[in-house]
C-alpha cells in the first residue's frame, strides 16, 4: 500500500535536458514517465508542475536587458511547451493526463480551474499545471508550493538532479552529508535552500511537507510513494 494518496510532483525544466545543453532529451523524458506511471498503477492521485529552465528563464541567458515582466512570461510560456511535451510522453506510455495552464491559452490547452483539476485526480487522470503561478516575478517552485496547496497534496516532491538537501554543496564539498530529515525552522536557521523563498515560505504555512529527491535514480518516485526515506524530508 502506498503511504501517500496524492501528491504535487515538481520537475524542473532543466531535470528534462538531460546530458543536452538545452531543451527536451527524449530518453530522459520517457524514463520520468515512467516513473510516474509505477505510482498511478499504484492508485496515487498524481499532479505536476514542470518548470521551463530548459527554454527560457526571466532572470538568465536570453532574458539578460530584457523587461522582467516580459521575460518571465516567456518562461511561463516555456513551461507551457514542456507540459504539452510531458503530456504526450504520458499519453504515448498509456497514462491519462490533462493539462491546465495559469495563463489563458485556450485553443492549446484547457484553463486552470480548481474544481476540475480536484475532478480529473479523483478520476485518476494525471494533472499537468503549466504557466506556472501565471504571475511574473515567481517561479515553478512557488506554482508547486500553491497548487499543491489548493489541491490538497500531502506533499510536495521536488525532483531534482541532487538526491536530497546536504549540510554543504556536495559537488564542492566532499565531507557534505545529505539530511533525511530536517525541519523547516531547521534549514531556514542552516540557510539551506530547499525551495525559493516564496514556495518555502507557503509550505511552512500551510503545514505542507517537502521531499527533496533524485528522479533519475530509478524507481526513486516509487520509494517516496511507499514511505521509504529516499532523498530529504522537510517537515514541520
Ligand atoms: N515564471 C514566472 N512565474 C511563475 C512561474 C515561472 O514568471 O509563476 C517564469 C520565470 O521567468 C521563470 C521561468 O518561468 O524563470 C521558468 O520557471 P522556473 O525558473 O521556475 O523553471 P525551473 O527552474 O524549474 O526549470
Amino acid at each position: 500500500m502506498p503511504a501517500l494518496k496524492r501528491i504535487l510532483l515538481k520537475l524542473s525544466g532543466e531535470a528534462l535536458m538531460g546530458d543536452d545543453a538545452f531543451g527536451i532529451n527524449r530518453a530522459t523524458i520517457v524514463r520520468m514517465v515512467q516513473e510516474i506511471r509505477e505510482v498511478t498503477e499504484l492508485g496515487v492521485e498524481v499532479a505536476v508542475v514542470i518548470g521551463g529552465g530548459n527554454i527560457f528563464r526571466g532572470v538568465a541567458g536570453g532574458s539578460v536587458g530584457m523587461d522582467r515582466a516580459t521575460a518571465d512570461y516567456m518562461g511561463m510560456l516555456a513551461t507551457v511547451m514542456n507540459s504539452l511535451a510531458l503530456a504526450d510522453t504520458m499519453r504515448q506510455e498509456g497514462i491519462t493526463a490533462r493539462v491546465m495552464s495559469a495563463i489563458g491559452i485556450e485553443q492549446v490547452v484547457e484553463p486552470y480551474v480548481r474544481p476540475k483539476a480536484l475532478q480529473y485526480l479523483e478520476e485518476g487522470k494525471v494533472v499537468v499545471f503549466a504557466a506556472g503561478t501565471g504571475n511574473p516575478f515567481f517561479t515553478t517552485d512557488t506554482a508547486a508550493a500553491l497548487r499543491g496547496a489548493e489541491i490538497g497534496a500531502e506533499i510536495v516532491l521536488k525532483a531534482t538532479k541532487v538526491d536530497g538537501v546536504y549540510t554543504a554543496d556536495p559537488k564542492k564539498d566532499p565531507n557534505a552529508t545529505r539530511y533525511a530529515r530536517i525541519t523547516f525552522d531547521e534549514a531556514i536557521t542552516k540557510n539551506l535552500q530547499v525551495l525559493d523563498a516564496t514556495a518555502f515560505a507557503l509550505c511552512r504555512d500551510q503545514k505542507l511537507p517537502i521531499r527533496v529527491f533524485s528522479i533519475l535514480k530509478p524507481g526513486s518516485l516509487k520509494r517516496v510513494v511507499m514511505g521509504e526515506d529516499e532523498g530529504t524530508l522537510v517537515h514541520v
